[in-house]
């Protein structure tokens, strides 16, 4: 595989083609005197063939490729670390530009495969449950970064192997970040994977969670049919201040008309909002808080997905039994909502939802230790 560590000081100069949508990139050629159909050959060497050597697109003539060469790269972030878990979910520690880390998960099922994907380093929305939260915010990542992932998937699974057919089946935006407080990046990057020049992965398929940026989802309604989900983990407003900060800000009422108005946007009638609602033990897992949820969400769009809280260092939160999730899940039943529970996949390799970046961060700390402390053995015995 050709290199792809970060980028050298020759590189940052030159266009990411990586990132770019197709009217981006049709732009683009026309930017630089070609014709608009090369946007199309290049989308598919990228995301279709998984070739980012310019040298090895034959199609577009030597001429252009050395042109092109002198403008522009395609540049995937940097695997760090890949772990497999016994489940057969697969985890990605990636390096972004200016050493920021994130990662991506992919679970695969019997059907499907599953691709979560990080929008932000860190996460500014300091939800009290969350470990990404805990990290503060660093930084957005460009789309090539959260395209990058997908292609560092696909890479990974198949080497590409398929073609124009589907590894990654299904999106998820529900790595580290809030993906509507980097708007433009996630948009684009969720066209590309939707885009037939590139994963054609369906508009049902690809989903954005949010805590509920209220305005940036008034926008989106405008701009993207992915499929949605909130993240609500409360039914009143004195709790959910609690948990989630941004709450103060939009509170669920908002929430909520700015959730119903996104999917009655949408083309097609039959889409729902997928309600997420995270159980912690003693906190939001009572069979009166089922009950209140059952009552907030009446006539409202949805289905409910119920997490039970992933535990990680320095939280303490516990996550509820079996049987407190059983009862939960029943009241929900009982009134009539359709309801799912996250297994939790990839445990033992800390792939669970919640838990990405502190386990990075810790291992990052960890080996960082392990080299200082190698060098010294070494400056000991040496
Ligand atoms: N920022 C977005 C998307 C990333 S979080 C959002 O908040 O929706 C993806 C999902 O994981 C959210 O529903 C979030 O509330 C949930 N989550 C975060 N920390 C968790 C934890 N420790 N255990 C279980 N779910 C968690
Ligand atoms: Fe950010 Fe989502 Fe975590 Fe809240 S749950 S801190 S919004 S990543």
């Amino acid at each position: 595989m050709t290199s792809v560590g970060t980028l050298s000081k020759a590189d940052q100069s030159r266009v990411n083609l990586l990132g770019l949508t197709l009217p981006q990139m049709e732009q683009f050629f026309l930017d630089i005197g070609e014709k608009r159909f090369r946007a199309q050959q290049m989308l598919k060497w990228i995301h279709h063939a998984g070739v980012i050597d310019i040298n090895e697109m034959t199609n577009l003539g030597k001429v252009l490729r050395e042109k092109l060469q002198d403008l522009c790269v395609v540049q995937p972030p940097e695997i760090v670390t890949q772990e497999d878990s016994v489940d057969g979910t697969r985890k990605w520690a990636i390096r972004v530009g200016g050493g920021g880390l994130v990662e991506a998960v992919l679970i695969p099922e019997a059907n499907r495969a599953t691709l979560c994907v990080s929008s932000q380093v860190g996460c500014g929305l300091d939800c009290s449950f969350c470990s990404t939260g805990k990290q503060g915010f660093q930084r957005d990542l460009s789309a090539a970064e959260i395209i990058g992932q997908l292609w560092l998937a696909v890479k990974s699974y198949d080497g590409f192997q398929a073609g124009d057919k589907r590894v990654v089946t299904n999106v998820v935006m529900m790595g580290m970040g809030e993906p509507l407080l980097n708007f433009d990046n996630v948009v684009s990057s969720m066209e590309l994977m939707m885009e037939d020049l590139a994963y054609g992965i369906s508009k049902r398929k690809v989903t954005l969670s949010t805590s509920g940026v209220v305005p940036a989802l008034d926008k989106l309604a405008g701009v993207s049919e992915v499929s949605l989900a909130v993240s609500l983990h409360a039914a009143n407003n004195a709790l959910r201040d609690e948990l989630m900060p941004i709450n103060r800000r939009y509170p669920i009422e908002m929430l909520l008309d700015s959730a119903r108005n996104y999917i009655n946007a949408q083309r097609d009638s039959k889409r729902v909002v997928t309600v997420e609602y995270t159980l912690i033990a003693g906190i939001n897992d009572q069979v009166e808080h089922a009950r209140e949820l059952a009552e907030l969400l009446q006539d409202f769009p949805c289905k409910i997905n119920l997490i039970p809280f992933n535990t990680f260092n320095g939280s303490e939160y516990r996550r509820p039994s079996g049987n407190a999730v059983s009862r939960f899940w029943q009241v929900l039943i009982d009134a009539g909502y359709n309801v799912t529970v996250r297994t939790t996949r990839g445990d033992d390799i800390n792939a669970a939802c919640g838990q990405l970046v502190g386990q990075v961060v810790d291992k990052t700390r960890r080996s960082e230790r392990h080299r200082l402390a190698t060098e010294t053995l070494i400056g000991k015995t040496g």
